[in-house]
């Protein structure tokens, strides 16, 4: 079933969330409706708050591009992250546009980190650590920064993020009277 998203000016996107206790049917159940959303939508990331649940949960399914001509490879895997933590990330940033699915019309660059290590538990219960890095890093932390109360919106240069002040509050002000 695909899910209500919730927008820019929703408190539950400040919130921050609730660590997950046991993969039970309702979690299972909120993934495949998460995927289902996520998909419907376009997106290659969704956060369990995006879908107005205040739960440390996220999703991705990041397409693979090829290095020479950034021809699609293929559209990824789907990879479930329940009570992620960055273990650690590199001093090298590596800026890249980002967007959101809950702040629609507009993208920005954002500097992240290169690399960045998560430990995180999967589906099925099973405990991983793994690195990321490039788009797949802008991603995790992306959506990683949604189980925070975090935007990226947030880590915009102060001008820019000065610059789309009035697109910020016509969008919150459209979807309050949505
Ligand atoms: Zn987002």
């Amino acid at each position: 079933m695909k899910l209500r998203l919730a927008y820019y000016g929703d408190e539950i996107l400040r919130k921050k969330t609730t660590p997950i206790d046991d993969i039970d049917s309702t979690i299972l159940q909120l993934i495949e409706d998460m995927t289902e959303t996520m998909q419907a939508s376009n997106g290659c990331g969704l956060a369990a708050p995006q879908v107005h649940q205040s739960l440390s949960l996220f999703i991705t399914k990041i397409p693979k591009y090829n290095d020479d001509d950034d021809e699609k490879v293929d559209s990824g895997e789907l990879r479930v992250f329940i009570n992620p933590k960055i273990i650690s990330f590199s001093e090298e940033l590596w800026p890249y546009e980002e967007g959101c699915l809950s702040i629609p019309g507009m993208r920005a660059v954002v500097d992240r980190p290169l690399k960045v290590t998560i430990e995180a538990i999967d589906q099925h219960g099973q405990i991983f650590t793994e690195e990321f890095e490039k788009f797949d890093a802008h991603v995790i932390m992306h959506e990683n920064d949604h189980l925070n109360g975090v935007l990226y919106i947030d880590r915009l240069p102060p001008k820019k993020r000065k610059s789309i002040d009035q697109f910020l509050k016509s969008l919150k002000k459209k979807h309050k009277s949505a």
